[in-house]
């Protein structure tokens, strides 16, 4: 794995897309899998990890080459988790942003500023092609809170609804490197770099 340089990113997301190429500049070089014509993995895993290993691992086989995925979303505490891995359908439709916010504002209607915390997690999972290496695996972690109403039009997803547990900021208002920073696919992505770096420098 230290070798590599490139992958096909194991997703239909284009915001997921635009982040992690930004994240990974100079690092990895992603590939969008619709150039490929590749055919999504159906998510049956039962955990984030558990998701982005098949996504990963169905897009290495079908390209021949390394593939990274990124499964990730929303928990919310006064939802018990949810909606956690459903976080892309948790209004029905796949992927329909506006619907599952709204539908998330609609499930904490009166519950107090105090009692929305919530956080992002990702989990990137880089899947070799061949079965010699065992794939690597980063998780990141961003804490926060849900906002009452949407907020600014940056980012993708949840992020209208979504502030920083420190500044309390909208993610849809910040600029790309500010969310790079503090998000869970930030920090996600900085660790995979580190266990690519550690791998290289193992391998030499
Ligand atoms: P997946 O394709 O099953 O991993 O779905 C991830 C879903 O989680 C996305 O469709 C978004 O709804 C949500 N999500 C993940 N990361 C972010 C983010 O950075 N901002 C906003 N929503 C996100």
């Amino acid at each position: 794995m230290s070798n590599i340089r490139s992958a096909v990113l194991a997703s239909g997301n284009v915001g997921k897309l635009r982040e992690l190429r930004e994240l990974l500049k100079g690092q990895l070089r992603l590939i969008d899998m619709r150039e490929l014509a590749l055919v999504a993995a159906e998510e049956t895993g039962s955990s984030f990890e558990e998701n982005a290993r098949l996504k990963a691992f169905a897009a290495a086989r079908q390209s021949g080459l390394p593939a990274l995925s990124d499964d990730s979303g929303l928990e919310v505490d006064a939802l018990a988790g949810a909606p956690g891995i459903y976080s892309s359908r948790y209004a029905g439709d796949e992927g329909n942003a506006r619907a599952n916010i709204r539908k998330l504002l609609e499930d904490l209607e009166g519950v107090p500023a105090g009692n929305r915390t919530a956080r992002f997690r990702c989990v990137l999972v880089l899947a070799a092609p061949d079965n010699e290496h065992a794939p690597l695996i980063a998780e990141g972690v961003w804490e926060g809170r849900i906002a009452e109403r949407e907020e600014g039009r940056g980012g993708f997803g949840y992020d209208p609804v979504f502030l920083d547990g420190r500044t309390g900021q909208c993610a849809a208002l910040m600029s790309a490197g500010e969310k790079g920073r503090r998000s869970h696919r930030g920090r996600a992505a900085r660790k995979l770099t580190r266990l690519l770096g550690l791998q290289g420098a193992a391998a030499g």
